[in-house]
């Protein structure tokens, strides 16, 4: 068994211990209230989430563009028409901003993979008048930081997202061919250079529908070059769904 999936089993059974002890409703993960009934949050924290505002560019997420978007019904802004990003839909459910940050933050960087269905459950609010891919593909870590942190938090994430649709998920498919260094810090032109080559498809994709799944999406450069590479092996379309977005937004 691989370090990855002695984290993720050990993340499935802390799980269902808790679900144990709390046969009724848990206490809220972000407050200790009581939670809604089969969640991990209260009501009250649920409604206070930076939720984004579902009145933005489908392609690429700016709200700054959503008046533009809906003027032709095709959903997208000017500078989506003009210049396409490589995926064909964003989906994404929340701003990253407190406490969203936070809860990623203490997945990723202090291993509390409880917070996996709780954030995935909140990304599957948004989901469901998406088109279903075939396939949902984790944005893979390079060997070093997958080493360093002994999980991918977007395959975790891709794992409960496909339990609860009902679709494969395959975190095999796609791979990093080299580290980058990381993409905070950089410039956006900086982040699409960083990334050239980033990504191999080590499986067949001709003519499926993939959706990348990462926890949040910056610029959206990581998704556009993982999506470069599944297009260039013959994918269909690729969506790029993520928890979280740091583009700026009204809330709703
Ligand atoms: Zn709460
Ligand atoms: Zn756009």
């Amino acid at each position: 068994m691989t370090q990855c999936q002695t984290a993720s089993a050990a993340a499935s059974r802390a799980w269902r211990r808790l679900s144990l002890r709390w046969r009724g409703s848990p206490p809220c993960a972000l407050c200790s209230a009581p939670s809604r009934p089969g969640e991990r949050l209260c009501a009250g924290c649920h409604a206070d989430l930076p939720w984004l505002d579902q009145a933005r560019c489908a392609r690429c997420g700016d709200p700054a563009a959503a008046a533009i978007a809906s003027k032709d019904g095709t959903g997208s802004c000017d500078r989506c028409r003009r210049e396409p990003p490589a995926f064909e839909r964003l989906v994404t459910a929340l701003g990253y901003r407190f406490p969203v940050d936070a809860m990623i933050r203490r997945l990723k960087f202090d291993g509390e993979l409880w917070l996996v269905p709780v954030l995935a459950g909140l990304l599957l609010e948004r989901c469901s008048d998406v088109p279903r891919p075939q396939y949902l593909v984790p944005v893979p870590l390079s060997d070093r930081r997958l080493a360093a942190r002994g999980f991918n938090q977007s395959a975790e994430l891709a794992r409960v997202l496909a339990a609860h649709l009902g679709i494969a998920s395959r975190p095999q498919l796609l791979r990093r061919a080299r580290d980058t260094p990381p993409q905070s810090g950089l410039p956006l032109s900086g982040r699409v250079a960083n990334l050239r080559g980033a990504f191999v498809v080590d499986y067949p994709v001709q003519g499926l529908h993939v959706a990348l799944v990462d926890d949040v999406a910056t610029t959206g450069a990581t998704g556009a070059e993982a999506a470069h590479a599944l297009l260039r092996q013959g994918a269909a379309r690729v969506d790029l769904w993520t928890v979280a977005h740091t583009l700026p937004g009204r809330q709703g």
